[in-house]
């Protein structure tokens, strides 16, 4: 029987694949998707999460996660900082021995985040329709263990990523990474604008989108 009174939050699906970005990319790892998200960016893969899923305690997502035998855990969304039980959900996987990610998109203070987990933390660029809703206090909390995501789709997105890097002298920071959209913007393309534009930050492809069929759920 479940007990209505432990901390629960609703998941969108468990899986274990490999990791297809950031600097954890190539790695086997668990992702727990939670449910909701509050932005409705044009080139969302996942908006299956918005609404869908199914309430789970912490303790049977964390079963759920163990029967992987992976290390390496990323919650993810929709926009996992929205459900608060999150935060409690991110510590007790610390406290259990796992390396934590944090998939989030930019517009939610992370600072409540156990210091533990590895914030991997987009800054929306202009032709996702959503960079107006930026929390820009967050780059204030980001630290060496964090990593900055910026998803481009056209050249004033490079633009605006280039202009935002170098104001808050981003790589001076943590990692950051720059990743085309899907279908949108050719990797060569931006491969070429980061080679001339001499920034160090990391070009990345969604691995997984190389490996299975791009819109295949649960990779
Ligand atoms: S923040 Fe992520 S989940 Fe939410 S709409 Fe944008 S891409 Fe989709």
């Amino acid at each position: 029987m479940k007990n209505s009174q432990a901390p629960s939050l609703k998941v969108n699906e468990i899986f274990y694949s490999i990791q297809g970005e950031s600097t954890y990319a190539g790695l086997p790892c668990v992702f727990v998707r939670l449910t909701y998200c509050n932005l409705r960016c044009t080139y969302c893969d996942t908006t299956y999460a918005f609404y869908e899923g199914e309430d789970m305690s912490i303790e049977e997502i964390l079963a759920q996660v163990e029967a992987f035998h992976c290390p390496l855990v990323e919650v993810t969304g929709g926009e996992p900082l929205l459900q608060k039980n999150s935060l409690l959900l991110m510590k007790t996987l610390c406290d259990r021995g796992y390396e934590v990610l944090l998939e989030t998109g930019g517009h939610i203070d992370i600072s409540p985040v156990d210091t533990r987990v590895k914030r991997i933390m987009d800054i929306k660029c202009p032709s996702s329709g959503e960079a107006d809703k930026v929390f820009w206090k967050n780059i204030d909390y980001l630290t060496a263990n964090d990593q900055v995501k910026f998803v481009i789709g056209n050249r004033v997105d490079f633009e605006f990523a280039k202009e935002t890097v170098e104001k808050y002298r981003l790589p001076d920071i943590c990692p950051v990474l720059f990743s085309p959209v899907f279908g949108k913007l050719e990797n060569k393309t931006l491969a070429e604008w980061i080679l001339e534009s001499h920034l160090p930050v990391r070009m990345q492809l969604q691995m997984h989108k190389y490996i299975w069929p791009p819109d295949q759920r649960g990779v």
